[in-house]
């Protein structure tokens, strides 16, 4: 353990008793290696140095009479609620579906596709080619979803 040596009139972070929080000391007097007087440098008091809240005694230093069994928390991992806006499928193939101005054609899985290609299929109804997929694959935006389905690839 590597602690930066600490004197007098060094800045060191410490627990502020009247601020109560780590914060930013002047270091006001020291006891051998450990400060003994501090002044914040938020609240400008001064105050007998108290190790910081968030870390134990300071390494090195008398052994510690602190409780050894206690456990430290891990910070818990920030877990931002990911609130995923999805467009439903439907309002995105209604604006595809009006923005395009591809004729549409029959799905067959002997016919081939590109992107942006209008297709009618017999059960999905009527879909837009999103993308081919390698080799003889494509994924089309129907009204109530996006299907991958099976064309005559790229040799057209
Ligand atoms: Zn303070």
């Amino acid at each position: 353990m590597n602690t930066p040596a600490l004197s007098v009139g060094k800045d060191t972070v410490c627990y502020c008793t009247r601020c109560k929080m780590d914060l930013g000391h002047m270091i006001m007097s020291m006891v051998g290696p450990v400060p003994a007087r501090v002044m914040c440098r938020t609240c400008k008091s001064e105050h007998n140095f108290k190790p910081k809240r968030g870390v134990k005694e300071p390494g090195g230093v008398a052994p510690s009479r602190g409780s050894p069994g206690s456990t430290t928390r891990t910070a818990r991992a920030p877990r931002e609620v990911k609130e995923e806006k999805t467009v439903p499928v439907e309002l995105e193939w209604m604006r595809q579906m009006n923005a395009s101005t591809a004729a549409m054609k029959e799905y067959g899985a002997d016919q081939a596709f590109i992107a942006g290609d209008r297709i009618k299929h017999p059960v999905f109804g009527e879909g837009i080619i999103q993308k081919l997929v390698f080799p003889n694959k494509v994924e089309v935006l129907f009204k109530m979803d996006i299907k991958t389905l099976i064309h005559a690839g790229k040799s057209a």
